[in-house]
C-alpha cells in the first residue's frame, strides 16, 4: 500500500477528483499520526485547528485500515454531513470497498407499532389533518424511517413525539413489526459494516447499554471520536439516572392503553389495577410537587430537606408502583405490550430509589423544574473511571480529535478528566490561516468588571459602536439569557438592520436568515459558541460579553469544584479555567473559517486584561493581534 500521504498529494486521489486543490501539511501530519495509532494501538489527541480538513484525515486510514472502526461525533449534523459528504467522496475517491452504515439514536427513527396506534387514538384528532396526512404518506414510502428525511420538521415537533422510537415503548424482538421495523434494518446494516458513523449520544448510549448486558454498537476495533472536547459533558449524561413525573404518568397511561388493547379474557387484577392507576398520579404529584422550585432549573438535591413528610410520600408511591406492576405481571407471558410497561415500571421504581434512598458519595443528586414536569436526578461526579474502563483498556486504539482540546498545546485538562493516566501520542496542527492578517482581538479598554453594576451599559454602547463599525455581520454570543436578551432589545432600537435572537426561529433558520442580510446581528448564548460555520463575508464580527465560565450553581459543576478542592487540588485553575478557556475557543473559531476571511473578534470581559489567569485565555487563542484601542482598531479594520 503507498503511504498515507499519497492520499493526499498534488497527484494524489482527493487531488483529483478536485478543481481546486491544495496540499495541506497539518491534514498529512494528522492523518499519518492516525494510522500509526490504527497500526500499532494506543490513544491519539489530535487538536487539528478549523480548516486543516481533519475529517478526511481520520476516515482516510480508517477506510485504509480492514478494522473495524466507529466515528463517533458531537451532533447529528455533523454525522450526516461526514457521512453523507466527506465519507461517500473519501470513498469514490479511494475506490475503497468498505461497507459503511450510519446510526442514530433510535429517537430519530419512526416506530411503526406507535405509528398504528397513534393513526387509530383519538390524540391524532388533534393535530392538523395536514401534518398527520404528510407523516403517513412518507411513512408509506420511506426506506429508512430516519426524520431527516421528513421535509419541514421542526426539532421539537410534537407530532414526532408521538411516533419515534423511545427507549421506553421500544418492545424489541417480540414486536409484531420487529422484522420490518426501521431500527432493526438500521441495526443489521450497522452489524455487518466495517466503518459505522454514529453521534457520542449513541456511543454513550451504547455503554449504558453493554452495562446491562445488551448492546447497541457492533464490536469495533478502533473509536475516533470527533469533537472530543464534548465528551465529559455527554457522557455524564448518559451515565446519569433520571426520574421525572413525567416519565411515571406516560408510563401509567401506557399501561392502561396496554391492557384495554391487550383485551384479556378473564381479568382477575382489573379491579386491583383500576385502584392502583386511579391513586398513582396523586400519588405521584404529593412526591414530586415537594421538590418544585420557584423558577425553572436545576438545584442541588442536598439543598432540599429529604424529611419525613418526603420519605413517606416516596415509600407510598413506590408501593403503590409495585402494586401496579404486580397486577400487570398477573398476566406475564400474555401480551408483549403489558409485559414492557411492568419492566417499564419495575426501572422507574429502582431508578427513583437510587435517586431518594441510596445514596452514593461518587454522585450528586439533583431536582430539575421543568414548566411541566419536575425530574429527580443522580449524575456521576467525575466519568474518568468509566471512560478509562469502558472506552480506552477496551478498544485497541483510540483517536480523540477536535479544534479544540488543548489549551495552548496542554492536553493535561482532558487527560484529567477522561481518566488518561498513561503515555499516549499527542499532536496540534495548526490552522491554515494568516490570523495576523486576518484578525484582530479587540479587549475594550473601558469596561468595567462583569460582575459590576455598570457592566451591561457599558456593554451596549461598546456592541453598539462595533456593530456600526462593520455595518454589522455581528454574531454576539452571550453567556446569560439576562444578557442576551438585554442586548438584543437595546440593538433593535438603535441598529437599523435585521437582528435576530436565538430561540425567535430554529437555529439553521436564524444562521440561513442572517447569512442572507449583509448587514444582520444574531444575538445568542450557548447553543450557539458552537456548530457555527458561516464563512466568509457574511461573518466579520464576534461579540463575546464575558468569559464563559461553567455556572457554579449547576450542582455538577459544584460538586466537580468540591470534589478537586477536598482531594486538595485547585479547582479554579485546573478546572474551570481550562474549561472555560476551551469554550473561548470555540466562540472564537466562529469567526475565521476560510483564508479569505477577515475580521474581529471582541470580548467585553475585563478580567481577561485585569486578573493573572487572563493570560491563560489569551494564550488558549488563535495568534492574533491583540488591541484594546477602538482607534487602532477602526484604523485597521478601515484598511484596504
Ligand atoms: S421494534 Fe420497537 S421501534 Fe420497531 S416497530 Fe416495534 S416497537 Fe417500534
Amino acid at each position: 500500500m503507498k503511504p498515507i500521504a499519497h492520499v493526499f498529494a498534488a497527484e494524489g486521489p482527493i487531488a483529483g477528483r478536485l478543481s481546486r486543490y491544495e496540499r495541506r501539511d497539518g491534514q498529512v501530519r494528522l492523518a499519518q499520526a492516525v494510522e500509526d495509532v490504527m497500526d500499532g494501538g494506543g490513544v491519539l489527541l489530535g487538536e487539528a485547528g478549523t480548516g486543516t480538513g481533519k475529517t478526511l484525515a481520520y476516515l482516510a486510514p480508517a477506510l485504509r485500515s480492514g478494522l473495524r472502526v466507529v466515528v463517533s461525533t458531537g451532533t447529528k449534523n455533523l454525522q450526516e454531513q461526514i457521512f453523507f459528504r466527506d465519507l461517500a467522496f473519501l470513498k469514490e475517491a479511494l475506490g475503497a470497498e468498505v461497507r459503511c452504515a450510519c446510526l442514530k439514536g433510535q429517537e430519530n427513527y419512526l416506530c411503526l407499532t406507535r405509528l398504528h396506534s397513534f393513526l387509530h387514538s383519538p390524540k391524532c384528532l388533534a393535530f392538523p389533518s395536514k401534518e398527520v396526512a404528510r407523516l403517513e404518506q412518507w411513512a408509506q414510502i420511506t426506506t429508512t424511517g430516519d426524520r431527516m428525511e421528513l421535509p419541514g420538521l421542526s426539532d421539537d415537533a410534537p407530532i414526532w413525539r408521538e411516533v419515534a422510537s423511545t427507549k421506553e415503548t421500544r418492545i424489541g424482538q417480540k414486536c409484531p413489526n420487529y422484522e420490518n421495523c426501521f431500527i432493526t434494518k438500521a441495526r443489521r446494516d450497522a452489524a455487518v459494516a466495517d466503518l459505522v458513523v454514529v453521534n457520542h449520544h449513541l456511543y454513550f448510549a451504547d455503554i449504558a447499554t453493554r452495562r446491562r448486558g445488551g448492546a447497541v454498537l457492533p464490536g469495533h476495533d478502533v473509536v475516533i471520536f470527533d469533537e472530543a472536547h464534548l465528551i465529559e459533558d455527554i457522557a455524564t449524561e448518559f451515565f446519569s439516572t433520571r426520574v421525572s413525573s413525567a416519565r411515571v404518568a406516560r408510563v401509567i397511561e401506557d399501561s392502561l392503553a396496554a391492557v384495554g388493547a391487550a383485551r384479556f379474557a378473564e381479568d382477575p387484577q382489573e379491579e386491583n389495577r383500576k385502584k392502583a392507576a386511579a391513586s398513582l398520579n396523586t400519588l405521584c404529584a404529593n412526591l414530586f410537587d415537594r421538590f418544585r422550585g420557584d423558577q425553572p432549573g436545576r438545584r442541588d438535591l442536598g439543598e432540599v430537606p429529604i424529611d419525613d413528610n418526603a420519605q413517606r410520600a416516596f415509600f407510598r408511591l413506590d408501593s403503590a408502583l409495585e402494586s401496579f406492576e404486580l397486577s400487570l405481571r398477573a398476566r406475564e407471558g400474555r401480551d408483549e405490550g403489558v409485559d414492557h410497561c411492568a419492566a417499564r415500571i419495575a426501572d422507574i421504581r429502582t431508578d427513583l430509589a437510587d435517586v431518594l434512598d441510596h445514596r452514593d458519595p461518587a454522585n450528586v443528586y439533583w431536582v430539575e423544574t421543568k414548566p411541566r414536569s419536575v425530574v429527580l436526578g443522580a449524575s456521576p461526579i467525575d466519568i474518568s473511571a468509566y471512560f478509562h474502563d469502558e472506552v480506552l483498556t477496551v478498544r485497541d486504539s483510540v483517536v480523540l480529535c477536535s479544534a479544540t482540546l488543548s489549551t495552548g498545546g496542554d492536553f493535561r485538562f482532558l487527560k484529567s478528566r477522561l481518566g488518561i493516566d498513561f503515555d499516549v501520542e499527542e499532536l496540534v496542527v495548526e490552522a491554515p490561516f494568516d490570523y495576523r492578517r486576518q484578525s484582530r482581538v479587540y479587549l475594550p479598554a473601558a469596561m468595567p468588571d462583569p460582575r459590576s453594576d455598570g457592566f451591561l451599559d457599558a456593554a451596549r454602547t461598546e456592541i453598539d459602536r462595533l456593530v456600526h463599525l462593520t455595518g454589522g455581520g455581528a454574531l454576539i454570543l452571550c453567556t446569560s439569557y439576562r444578557n442576551m436578551h438585554a442586548i438584543h432589545e437595546a440593538l433593535t432600537a438603535s441598529w437599523p438592520g435585521p437582528v435576530l435572537r436565538q430561540g425567535e426561529a430554529p437555529k439553521s433558520s436564524l444562521i440561513s436568515e442572517f447569512r442572507n442580510e449583509r448587514d444582520g446581528v444574531l444575538v445568542a448564548t450557548a447553543a450557539f459558541w458552537q456548530g457555527v460555520d458561516i464563512p466568509g463575508d457574511d461573518l466579520r464580527l464576534v461579540i463575546i460579553d464575558k468569559l464563559p465560565f461553567a455556572a457554579p450553581g449547576d450542582p455538577v459543576t459544584a460538586a466537580r469544584i468540591d470534589h478537586m478542592t477536598r482531594a486538595g487540588g485547585n479547582a479554579f485553575r485546573d478546572y474551570q479555567v481550562p474549561r472555560a478557556a476551551l469554550m473561548l475557543k470555540q466562540g472564537f473559531g466562529r469567526l475565521i473559517r476560510t483564508t479569505h476571511d477577515r475580521g474581529i473578534v471582541a470580548i467585553l470581559d475585563a478580567r481577561l486584561r485585569t486578573k493573572g489567569y487572563g493570560a491563560s485565555f489569551l494564550k488558549t487563542l488563535p495568534p492574533a493581534e491583540v488591541t484594546v484601542d477602538f482607534e487602532q482598531l477602526k484604523q485597521w479594520w478601515e484598511e484596504p
